[in-house]
C-alpha cells in the first residue's frame, strides 16, 4: 500500500470542504512520506480537471462515466471500488459531506473496513495512523487506530483543517473509466440537497458578530445588528435563528452553513454546539458573550464575558462608538 488518496466532491463546482480534506491529506502524506493523490467522480469534469492540474498532487484521477453524471451511492461505490485497488493507497480520505455520509461507509465495507467518520485530527505513530474523533457533543476526544492492514477509510470534519495551507503545484490528471451497468443503479436521483446559499460571503469577512437563541425574539435582533454595524462587521447566526426565518439562511455558520475564519468572531447568546463550532473554530480570536459560564462556547473563546447580552451588547456598542469618537 502506498499513497494518501483524497476523494473530492465536484458537482457544478467544488464542494469547499474538498480542499480542507486535501489539506488534511497533504499533512498526512508528508508524515507518512507517501504521495498525495486525489480523485473526483462525475460525468462532466472538464473544469475539475483544469483545477486539479494546478494542485500540489503526485497524481489526480477523474473518474468519468455517464452514469456518474447524477450522484447515486450505487454508481459512486461501483466506480471507486474499481479505482481504489488500482492505486492501492494506505489511506482513502474524504470531506465529511452529506454525499460522503451516504456512500463512503458502504464503500469501506466493500473492502472489509470501517469508515472512521468526522475526524478532527490525524497522527501517525511509526507509520500507523491514529485519528481523533469527538464524542458526546464534543465533550470528549477519542483516538481511533487503524490496524494497518488494508486501506483505511476516514472523513474529515468541516473546519478541522485549513484549505489555505494547501498551496499550488502542477499535477498529471489521469482519466479512469469504470465499468458500470445501468442495472447496478438501484436508486433514482432526485433534486440535490441544498446546503445554505452563499450569497453573503461570510467566509471572506474579517470581523463577524454572530447571534444565537439567547436573543430570544426576532424583535431583539437590532441590538446585535447595531453592534455589527458600529464595528463594521458582518452579521451571522446559529442555525435556530435561520431556521426560524429571523435571518436568511446564508448567514448561518456551522456544519450545515458557512465555514468562517475571521480575525474576530463575536458569539452572542450562542451555546457552542459542535455543529456551530465546526463552522467558526478557524477564527483567529473568539469573543463569547453568554450568561451561562459553563456554556461550551467558552472552551473555544479567547475572551469571555459571562453576562446578560441585553446589558453587555448595548454597553459594548456604546464603548465602540466612544472609542471611534462617534
Ligand atoms: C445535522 C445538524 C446540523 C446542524 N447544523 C448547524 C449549523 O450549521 N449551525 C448551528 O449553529 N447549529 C447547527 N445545528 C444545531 C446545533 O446542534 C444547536 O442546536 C445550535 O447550534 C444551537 O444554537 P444556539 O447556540 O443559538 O442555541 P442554544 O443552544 O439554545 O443556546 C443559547 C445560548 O444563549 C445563552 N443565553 C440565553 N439567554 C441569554 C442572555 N440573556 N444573555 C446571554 N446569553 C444568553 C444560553 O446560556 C445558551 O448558551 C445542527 C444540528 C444538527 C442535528
Amino acid at each position: 500500500m502506498n499513497g494518501v488518496l483524497v476523494i473530492l466532491e465536484f458537482h457544478d463546482g467544488w464542494n469547499r470542504m474538498s480542499w480542507e480534506a486535501l489539506a488534511a491529506g497533504q499533512q498526512i502524506a508528508a508524515k507518512l512520506n507517501q504521495p498525495l493523490l486525489a480523485a473526483v467522480a462525475g460525468g462532466n469534469l472538464e473544469q475539475a480537471t483544469e483545477d486539479l492540474s494546478t494542485r500540489p498532487l503526485a497524481r489526480a484521477y477523474t473518474v468519468r462515466h455517464a452514469l456518474l453524471q447524477d450522484y447515486t451511492a450505487d454508481g459512486f461505490i461501483a466506480a471507486f471500488e474499481q479505482l481504489i485497488p488500482s492505486i492501492d493507497p494506505q489511506l482513502v480520505l474524504f470531506p465529511h459531506t452529506y454525499q460522503v455520509r451516504d456512500f463512503a461507509p458502504r464503500l469501506a465495507a466493500r473492502f472489509g473496513e470501517t469508515m472512521i467518520a468526522d475526524v478532527i485530527a490525524v497522527d501517525c505513530d511509526s507509520g500507523r495512523l491514529r485519528f481523533v474523533r469527538q464524542l458526546l457533543q464534543g465533550k470528549l476526544n477519542a483516538d481511533y487506530c487503524h490496524s494497518g492492514v488494508g486501506p483505511c477509510f476516514a472523513s474529515v470534519q468541516a473546519g478541522a483543517f485549513r484549505a489555505d495551507t494547501l498551496g499550488s503545484g502542477a499535477c498529471i490528471v489521469e482519466e479512469f473509466s469504470p465499468r458500470i451497468e445501468a442495472a447496478q443503479i438501484r436508486s433514482q436521483p432526485c433534486e440535490r440537497f441544498r446546503e445554505s446559499a452563499h450569497t453573503v460571503d461570510l467566509a471572506g469577512a474579517s470581523l463577524i458578530v454572530s447571534v444565537g437563541r439567547g436573543i430570544k425574539e426576532q424583535s431583539n435582533l437590532p441590538i446585535v445588528q447595531e453592534l455589527a454595524q458600529t464595528l463594521g462587521a458582518e452579521l451571522a447566526a446559529s442555525r435556530p435563528i435561520c431556521d426560524n426565518g429571523w435571518l436568511p439562511m446564508e448567514r448561518q455558520v456551522g456544519s450545515s452553513g458557512q465555514t468562517v475564519s475571521p480575525k474576530v468572531y463575536i458569539a452572542v447568546g450562542i451555546s457552542g454546539a459542535i455543529q456551530h463550532l465546526v463552522g467558526m473554530k478557524g477564527s483567529k480570536a473568539v469573543v463569547a458573550i453568554n450568561k451561562d459560564g459553563s456554556a461550551p462556547i467558552f472552551e473555544v473563546a479567547d475572551y469571555g464575558i459571562v453576562g446578560d447580552l441585553f446589558e453587555v451588547v448595548p454597553a459594548l456598542t456604546a464603548a465602540v462608538r466612544k472609542a471611534k469618537g462617534a
